[in-house]
């Protein structure tokens, strides 16, 4: 008998239809023998309109209080999916994440898991209950509600996952897998058997929200099994690893990634003296914004230009901080771009292979997309390109480093 935790998203009990045909599955796994944890996230749609109804009172909501609404959304369909596992004969019992003390520190809206006491959970387990949890939340040190951060459920399945020592954690969605990117936005995506944590962290880290950053990171730190599954079809979805297989099939790159939310600021003729990335970069971080992709050119004329890209949102803060910084330091002017895109090959076959990053350039280039910034770790490579033209890169990566599903016969 294994215990599994299975957390399902906010399409898979997105109305009661869809909580009614969870529970059918629940009831059909314990059935089988197996001892379940529940991870629930809200409706689909629902934290998004507790948020919008915060945002009516007020353009910022006290973090504390914001805590406090978006965490209902949770509360509800934990309550009606134990109701549909009881009605259908199956003893469950709901849970929120102070009910069963999930405890974080006090950084709300962001707040990180510090320790789960699984007392609670092992006891029902033991008597036969399935324990349905609300994900993303949890309750610090004072007793106030927290939350982990959008898309935070996740996290809240591998840490309980870990806690208590889970045979697998699955994650059911509404695709069948994570895919060498999204399937929404390339439909010759193909779905992956395997994926290593390392590139999974790379993938969610660059843009794919098809898992938590967070949730990533401590399902490596703690090797849990993880596996994404599609929460109404049959299949094997895909299994996230430590191996990294030496195959011969094992493509160079894995997936593309790909965001919207970053926003560039350049500040052109800065005096090149030594210091200068400090000056311009440390009132941007004492501001609390947070910096991506930095790019300096060569000075000429003993001038130079200081690029980074910084999150969309924090774009006009970060302006106001780099003009204040353009005049203390005497540089010519500062200009922005707000319609920019980041998008990343990756996978830990680059680690073998040269040329990986030529082959990236020269497919956006057969395309005429210009690159305006680059930037490589190990196991990726990430461009800057103008907005307009992401759907065509991606696409055009994805066909370059054959990654397209084979056609389906007649097509
Ligand atoms: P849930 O509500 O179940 O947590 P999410 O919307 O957070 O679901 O995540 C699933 C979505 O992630 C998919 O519908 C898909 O559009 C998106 N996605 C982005 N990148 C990928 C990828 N590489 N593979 C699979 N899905 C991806
Ligand atoms: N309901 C939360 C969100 O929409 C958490 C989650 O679904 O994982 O971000
Ligand atoms: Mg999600």
């Amino acid at each position: 008998m294994a215990l599994i935790v299975q957390k399902f998203g906010g399409t898979s009990v997105g109305s009661i239809e869809r909580i009614e045909q969870v529970a059918e599955k629940v009831k059909k796994h314990r059935e089988a023998g197996d001892d379940l944890v529940v991870v629930l996230s809200a409706m689909s749609g629902e934290t998004n309109r507790l948020i919008d109804l915060a945002r009516q009172i007020t353009d910022q909501p006290v973090p504390r209080e914001l805590d406090v609404i978006v965490s209902t959304g949770e509360q509800v369909t934990i309550a009606l999916l134990t109701m549909a596992l009881i009605k259908r004969g199956v003893p469950a019992v709901s849970y929120t994440g102070n009910q069963v003390r999930i405890l974080t520190d006090s950084s709300h809206n962001k707040a990180r898991i510090l320790q789960i006491d699984d007392q609670k959970i092992r006891a029902d387990l033991k008597e036969g209950r399935v324990v349905v949890v609300a994900g993303f939340q949890g309750v610090d040190e004072h007793g106030s509600i927290t939350t982990l951060g959008r898309g935070g459920s996740d996290t809240t399945g591998v840490a309980l996952a870990a806690a208590l020592k889970a045979d697998e954690c699955q994650i059911y969605t509404d695709v069948d897998g994570v895919y060498t990117t999204d399937p929404r936005v390339v439909p010759q995506a193909r779905r992956l058997e395997k994926i290593t944590f390392e590139e999974m962290l790379e993938m969610a880290s660059l843009g794919s929200k098809v898992l938590q950053i967070r949730s990533v990171e401590f399902a490596g730190k703690y090797n849990v099994p993880l596996r994404v599954l599609h929460s109404f079809k049959e299949g094997p979805g895909t299994l996230i690893t430590i191996d990294e297989e030496e195959s011969m099939e094992q493509p160079i790159i894995s997936g593309i990634a790909f965001n919207r939310d970053e926003a560039k600021l350049t500040i052109r003729g800065v005096p090149d003296t030594p210091g200068v990335a400090f000056k311009i970069l440390g009132p941007i971080s004492a501001s609390n914004i947070e910096v991506d992709m930095i790019v300096q050119n060569v000075a000429h004329d003993n001038t130079t230009d200081f690029t980074f890209t910084v999150h969309r949102n924090e774009y006009e803060k970060a302006q106001n901080v780099l003009e204040n910084t353009a005049r203390e330091i005497g540089a010519r002017e500062v200009i922005g771009d707000t319609k920019i895109a980041k998008v990343s090959i990756v996978g830990v076959g680059m680690r073998s292979h040269a040329g990986v990053a030529s082959r990236m350039f020269e497919a956006l280039a057969k395309e005429s997309i210009n690159i305006q910034m680059i930037s490589t770790s190990e196991i990726k490579v990430s461009v800057v390109i103008e907005e307009k033209y992401l759907e065509l890169a991606v696409r055009a990566l994805h066909t370059a480093f054959e990654l397209d599903a084979p056609a389906r016969q007649g097509e």
